[in-house]
C-alpha cells in the first residue's frame, strides 16, 4: 500500500461558508462510483428511492445520539432488541436464542470468533486455538484469527466451489475454538455444505458459525417465495452462531449487522465486557466499539418495519430477474459462471475475461476482479432492474471487443 503520505492540507483559519463547503463536496463527489445509477455491483445495494426516503428520515431523527448506554437512550435499545428478534425470527433461532447489533458484517464474525475462543478456554481448556473455514471465506475471519490470536486453517474447496467436507473431518481437531462456513459466500455466491459441517463441529462440542452476511435477509424471502434453499440456518442442529448484515441485503445504511447465539445466555457470558476498575462508574458493552453511532440501528428497524416480509420478498423476486438475464447473457457468450450460485452473487470467466471487465470500467460499469481463476464478479440489488438491459448491451459490446488489458494496475484500481 502505497500513498500514506498524508495530503498537504490544514483546518481552515475562518470556517468555509456552507454553500462553497457543499460545491466542493458535490465536486469531490464526481469522482465517485454512480450507485444511484446502478453503475456499482457490490459495495452498495440500493432498493429504491421510497427506501432511501425512510433510510434518510430515520438518520435524521438519530444525528447525535449514542447507542452506547441503553438506560440514557431507551428507544435506541428497544430497536436494537426488536432487530435481533425479528432477524432471530427470520433465521429460525430457537426459543432462548439473543444477540446484538454490530457495526458489520466484520464485528459479528470476529465476535463470534472471540466468543469460541474464550470458550473454547473456558470450557475445554483450548491453549493453542485454530478456527477451520472454507478457503473462500470472508477476510473477516483472517482478520479475526489475527486479532483474536487463533490459527487460521483453510478447508479446501471441492469441484462445485463448496467446502470439502472430506477434507474438512481432517482438518478440526480438539484444539478447534471454531468452525464456519458461508451461506452464500461472496466469492462465487455458492452455499456450503452447512448441515455437514456443522454435524462434524458438533460431533466434537465445537460450536458453528454460518456467515449468513449475504444470505441472512435473502434465502429466508427466497424460501417464501418457494424457490429451493439449502439448509444453513438454526434449523440446522450444531448451528452455534450466526452473522446476517443489515446494511446489504436487509437495504439499511452501513453500520449494520446482527449476530445471534443459539444459545443466548453466551451473549453476557463471553460477549459482554463489563468493567468497574477506574473512577467513571460501571461499563458495560457488547460492542468492539465504544460510542455507537445511533442512526444506523435506527435506519436498520425502519427499514424492516417499512418492508416487511411482502416487501423483501418482493425485493427478493426484483434481483432473480435480474439475475436470471445476466445467467442467460453468460450462457449466449459461451462466459462460464463459477459454481451454482444460489441467488444474487454471479463470478464468471471465459477466455480474456479481464480484458471483458477493463471495457466495462470504460463503459463505465464497476465489476470487481477474482482470483484463481481470474473472474468478474457481481452482487445483483433490486435496482439493477432499472440497468440490467442498457448492462447487458454493454457486457455484450465487451465480449465481442475486449481490446487490450491494461494489465494488472488499472484491474485493482
Ligand atoms: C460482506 C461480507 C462480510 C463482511 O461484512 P462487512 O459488513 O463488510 O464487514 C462477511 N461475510 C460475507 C460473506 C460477506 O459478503
Amino acid at each position: 500500500m502505497d500513498g500514506m503520505d498524508l495530503p498537504d492540507v490544514s483546518l481552515p483559519d475562518r470556517g468555509v461558508p456552507r454553500a462553497d463547503l457543499f460545491a466542493d463536496l458535490r465536486a469531490r463527489k464526481t469522482a465517485d462510483a454512480d450507485w444511484r445509477g446502478g453503475r456499482t455491483w457490490s459495495l452498495v445495494y440500493p432498493a429504491g428511492e421510497d427506501v432511501d426516503a425512510v433510510l434518510r428520515e430515520a438518520h435524521n431523527l438519530y444525528l447525535y445520539e449514542n447507542a452506547l448506554n441503553p438506560f440514557r437512550f431507551p428507544s435506541l435499545a428497544d430497536m436494537e432488541r426488536e432487530v435481533v428478534a425479528m432477524t432471530a425470527g427470520l433465521l429460525n433461532a430457537p426459543a432462548g436464542a439473543s444477540g446484538s447489533m454490530t457495526s458489520g458484517g466484520t464485528e459479528s464474525i470476529m465476535q463470534a470468533i472471540r466468543v469460541a475462543r474464550d470458550r473454547a478456554a473456558a470450557e475445554r481448556g483450548v491453549t493453542a486455538p485454530t478456527l477451520v473455514v472454507p478457503r473462500s471465506a470472508h477476510p473477516a475471519f483472517a482478520k479475526g484469527a489475527k486479532y483474536f490470536g487463533l490459527e487460521l486453517v483453510h478447508i479446501p474447496l471441492a469441484d462445485d466451489l463448496r467446502a470439502d467436507v472430506t477434507a474438512a473431518a481432517d482438518l478440526i481437531t480438539d484444539q478447534t475454538a471454531l468452525v464456519a462456513g458461508s451461506a452464500p459466500n461472496y466469492p462465487h455466491g455458492v452455499v456450503d455444505p452447512i448441515p455437514e459441517l456443522a454435524a462434524l463441529a458438533a460431533a466434537r462440542g465445537i460450536p458453528f458459525h454460518t456467515d449468513a452476511c449475504v444470505g441472512g435477509f435473502l434465502l429466508p424471502f427466497m424460501e417464501r417465495a418457494g424457490l429451493d434453499v439449502p439448509p444453513f440456518d438454526f434449523r440446522v442442529p450444531g448451528v452455534t452462531t450466526m452473522s446476517a448484515d443489515m446494511h446489504k441485503y436487509g437495504y439499511a445504511t452501513k453500520g449494520a449487522s446482527v449476530l445471534l447465539h443459539r444459545t443466548g445466555d453466551h451473549v453476557l457470558q463471553y460477549q459482554a465486557f463489563l468493567y468497574q476498575d477506574w473512577p467513571g462508574g460501571l461499563y458495560g458493552s457488547l460492542a468492539l466499539a465504544g460510542a455507537r453511532p445511533a442512526a444506523p440501528i435506527a435506519a436498520a428497524w425502519t427499514v424492516m418495519r417499512y418492508l416487511g416480509t411482502d416487501g423483501y420478498t418482493h425485493q427478493v423476486r426484483r434481483i432473480l430477474a435480474t439475475a436470471t438475464k445476466i445467467r442467460s447473457a453468460l450462457t449466449d457468450l459461451d462466459l462460464t459462471i463459477l459454481g451454482n450460485p444460489v441467488a444474487s452473487v454471479i463470478a464468471f470467466t471465459g477466455p480474456e475475461i479481464m480484458p471483458i471487465g477493463d471495457r466495462l470500467d470504460d463503459l463505465g460499469w464497476h465489476l470487481d476482479r477474482q482470483t484463481h481463476p481470474d473472474a468478474l464478479h457481481l452482487m445483483v440489488s433490486p435496482e439493477h432492474d432499472r440497468v440490467i438491459d442498457t448492462f447487458l448491451t454493454d457486457l455484450r459490446t465487451a465480449a465481442a471487443n475486449p481490446g487490450e488489458s491494461r494489465g494488472t494496475e488499472a484491474r485493482y484500481s
